[in-house]
């Protein structure tokens, strides 16, 4: 076992943008229908990354459905706001984070170069889950789940040299084999670009009310069969994610091969599984140090491009340069 093996997290604030979306993922619990669908306003926005900075989270995570304005409420809502798109507004709001010094992370589905190649400057990491590099039935009303959609997008994630977070789901209808897949697709564009800092196994979780609401979630062997693949396909600089509120106990998935447990919160649910409270902080510390792992916390970016200029616009390598440490971690002079 990997006695003193660094296990990584940082800590987060969870800003769910928007609910709208143009897919319908058949397991989807965040989406909601136009009439309940909202829009965060700036102030909600900054109210909860207030709250972060207060917390000590050097991340502000914003989440939100992909390609809002497909809905015609959606985009009126960003004209009541002042904005033509939502990459526009996502521009403005990643601005400001920066400017009160914490670093965004937007996972906003497929952009467009230029909208990514706007964002990339005032983002310190972006991300997108590829869930599956076949498709399947899960995805049959989601036009932006298309494997190649999403593999391109990734890659051109990587010509802009964006410090990128990626990830399986584990659990709606795909193979092994299927898995495989997947992971092999996200390891060659790393060997090719070297920009997927992680990636995330997340089992299935289902939310009653959704097709795939009866469904039985992934028995932990098949997670831990997922993390071992992970372990034995990706390139051993690109992170291992075991959300923490999705497994009953992260030591096996660490011994696995996992090596990262996300960004944790003590300010805001998981927004996307909302029914998983995060575990504590001191709880997991305790647990994982007593399996002989060393706890560490990351920035939203992981410490190998928090010293790569050529992954980091000026903006965001000035915020970065105070909240790292010379190992590029976070740094933490009183605990670490
Ligand atoms: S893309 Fe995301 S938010 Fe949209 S339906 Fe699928 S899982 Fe839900």
């Amino acid at each position: 076992m990997g006695s003193s093996r660094v296990v990584t997290y940082s800590l987060n604030v969870f800003v769910p943008l928007t609910t709208f979306c143009r897919n319908r993922c058949a397991y989807c619990g965040f989406r909601r229908e136009e009439g309940e669908a909202v829009f965060l306003s700036p102030h909600e926005v900054f109210s909860l990354v207030l709250k972060g900075k207060k917390a000590g989270c050097s991340e502000v995570l914003l989440t939100l459905g992909e390609r809002p304005e497909v809905h015609p409420q959606a985009r009126e809502r960003l004209r009541e706001l002042g904005y033509r798109s939502t990459p526009e507004y996502l521009e403005d709001l990643c601005r400001h984070i920066l400017r009160l010094g914490l670093l965004p992370h937007t996972n906003a589905g497929v952009l467009s170069e230029e909208e990514l190649g706007r964002l990339r400057r005032y983002n310190a990491s972006m991300g997108l889950m590829l869930e599956c590099a076949a498709r399947l039935e899960a995805h049959r009303e989601s036009p932006g789940k298309d494997p190649g959609l999403r593999l391109g997008f990734m890659e051109k994630a990587g010509r802009l040299r964006i410090p990128f977070t990626t990830g399986i789901l584990v659990g709606i209808g795909e193979s092994r084999e299927d898995r495989r897949r997947s992971l092999e697709e996200i390891g060659r564009l790393h060997e090719e670009y070297g920009h997927i800092q992680e990636v995330i196994v997340q089992p299935f979780s289902p939310k009653p009310g959704t097709p795939l609401g009866g469904s039985p979630p992934p028995g932990l062997e098949e997670v831990l069969d997922a993390v071992r693949m992970a372990a034995e396909i990706l390139p051993g600089e690109v992170g291992i994610q075991i959300p923490p509120n999705l497994v009953p106990d992260v030591v096996p998935f660490l011994e696995a091969g996992a090596n990262d447990l996300g960004g944790l919160s003590e300010v805001t649910p998981d927004f996307v599984n909302p029914e998983r409270p995060w575990p504590s902080l001191a709880e997991l510390r305790e647990r994982v140090e007593a399996a002989g792992f060393r706890l560490k916390e990351r920035l939203p970016l992981y410490p190998r491009y928090a010293g790569d200029a050529s992954f980091m616009s000026e903006e965001v390598r000035k915020v970065v340069s105070k909240l790292a440490d010379e190992s590029g971690y976070r740094r933490r002079p009183q605990k670490d």
